[in-house]
């Protein structure tokens, strides 16, 4: 077990396992899915999304406090920003290991599509994979089909395969 996978009471249930097994097929590490009882915090009303700076604040005051060492990934269902960004996927702190994504733009839903529990994962595992290569001190990668290329928008997600190029695969070790 080296990933913990906080799994937000929210989030959409009922793909932890497929998660946790791409993900340790993905990285040089094992993941495992936890009971989570750390409370998201970081909401701004006025923007009907969560500062996911914030958020990484509370997780690792969480993490001091409950002593636990282990690079965390958390899921959420909620919307995330920054100042400075109007939204975004995840994000991550290598110096501190902790990551979070949100399912909120993942979903087909999000687009007025029908849902597809395929294309939440698939896009679930990329975007995990992706902040948590950061944990591991993986940079960005301007190979579009590349999990460590910076998506801006759904369509770079789904233009990703779940593949780490040659020199980002190099770089993991
Ligand atoms: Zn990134
Ligand atoms: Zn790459």
């Amino acid at each position: 077990m080296d990933l913990l996978i906080f799994w937000d009471a929210r989030a959409p249930s009922g793909i932890q396992a497929a998660l946790s097994r791409e993900l340790g097929a993905l990285l040089p590490l094992t993941p495992a899915v936890c009971e989570s009882h750390f409370v998201v915090t970081g909401y701004m009303p006025s923007r009907r999304q969560t500062d996911a700076s914030v958020l990484l604040d509370s997780l690792d005051l969480y993490k001091k406090r409950t002593g636990i060492s282990h690079p965390i990934l958390l899921v959420v269902s909620e919307d995330l920003c920054r100042s400075g960004d109007e939204y975004l996927f995840g994000l991550s702190r290598e110096s501190t290991g902790s990551a979070v994504v949100s399912t909120a733009r993942l979903e087909n839903e999000y687009y007025g599509l029908p849902a597809d529990d395929g294309d939440l994962i698939d896009r679930l595992v990329k975007e995990s994979a992706h902040e948590v290569g950061h944990l591991l001190g993986l940079p960005h990668c301007r190979n579009r089909e590349c999990i460590m290329y910076n998506p801006l928008v759904l369509d770079d997600i789904n233009r990703q395969k779940r593949w780490f190029c040659p020199a980002c695969r190099a770089h993991l070790g």
